[in-house]
């Protein structure tokens, strides 16, 4: 996959993690803080630094910085996210909508969400409560290593603007958790949290399968309009996204808890169904063939 010198996204942020301690407690806590100061005369900054007891677990992460680094997977990963603003900017676009962009966190270790925290063990993940993709770091390592991805693609002569084996199934795996998103901003997600009210454990695990089956679909789209614009496929490229459609089933779409990002125990669809709405999306390049609903509603 190409994706060098193309524009970096700035709503990619990082997060030191730091074992999981809240540094900061953002304006809620700030507000808190100011009350406590106020009725007990506490130092606001003091009680910020201890912003974990006083805002408890389920504010969103402010732990955050500014990325600075350079270092390639941030760089990667600002290129796809931007790529994403591109493609679903212009979708909505056509369809007289307006696209709202994600955030996305790099972390390492543990991180705070709107949804509850998680650790890198939790895997990639949407909160739609703060709108945000959260990635553990380790998970490019750990990804390379499920996918028995070694070393540089064979055949990559163009050298400085080749991609490394490996980096598509990556960009996938942001574009799916970006399809989770798009859901969120149609509405799709609140109508299946509202029909998985109504209905049994199985029906609603259900549902959640077909909801996995379109952010397939969705970054199956995106990766067709971007070959569109900017041509970024490389040979293998469609083979190694497959194979982490069907290898990767462990990401999720976190609800909010107010308490830990949980791992959920249903099954994410079967790596046939996985490949197929991929696949579907990406031939179509339209998001009107995504409807994996289509009956089960
Ligand atoms: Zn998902």
């Amino acid at each position: 996959m190409k994706w060098q010198g193309r524009r970096g996204s700035s709503n990619v942020r990082t997060s030191s993690g730091g074992g999981g301690k809240m540094v900061g407690s953002g304006i809620g806590g700030i507000i808190i803080a100011g009350i406590l100061w106020l009725v007990f005369g506490v130092n606001p900054m003091t009680a910020l630094q201890t912003g974990q007891a006083v805002t408890g677990g389920g504010s969103s992460d402010t732990s955050t910085e500014v990325a600075t680094s350079t270092d390639r997977d941030t760089q990667f990963v600002k290129v796809v996210l931007a790529d994403t603003e591109e493609v679903w900017h212009q979708i909505f676009n056509e369809a007289g909508s307006t696209y709202k962009e994600p955030s996305l966190i790099l972390f390492n270790g543990q991180v705070s969400s709107a949804c509850g925290s998680a650790s890198a063990a939790t895997g990639p993940f949407y909160c739609p409560a703060d709108q945000t993709v959260y990635l553990d770091k380790s998970f490019f390592v750990e990804m390379s290593q499920n996918l028995g991805i070694t070393g540089d693609k064979q055949g990559s002569s163009d050298e400085g603007n080749e991609g490394k084996a490996g980096d598509f199934a990556q960009a996938y795996v942001i574009a799916h958790e970006v399809g989770h998103h798009v859901q969120t901003l149609l509405g799709i997600s609140q109508q299946v949290n509202e029909a998985s009210r109504q209905v049994t454990r199985a029906e609603a695990n259900k549902l959640s399968v077909l909801q996995e089956l379109q952010a397939d679909c969705f970054a199956g789209v995106w990766a067709q309009r971007n070959q569109e614009r900017v041509q970024f496929l490389e040979a293998g490229d469609i083979d190694e996204a497959i194979n982490a459609a069907s290898q990767i089933g462990d990401d999720r779409l976190a609800k909010a808890s107010g308490g830990a990002v949980v791992p959920d125990n249903f099954t994410h669809g079967t790596s046939q169904q996985r490949v197929q709405w991929f696949t579907r999306g990406l031939e179509s390049g339209s998001v009107q063939s995504c409807d994996t609903f289509s009956g089960a509603l």
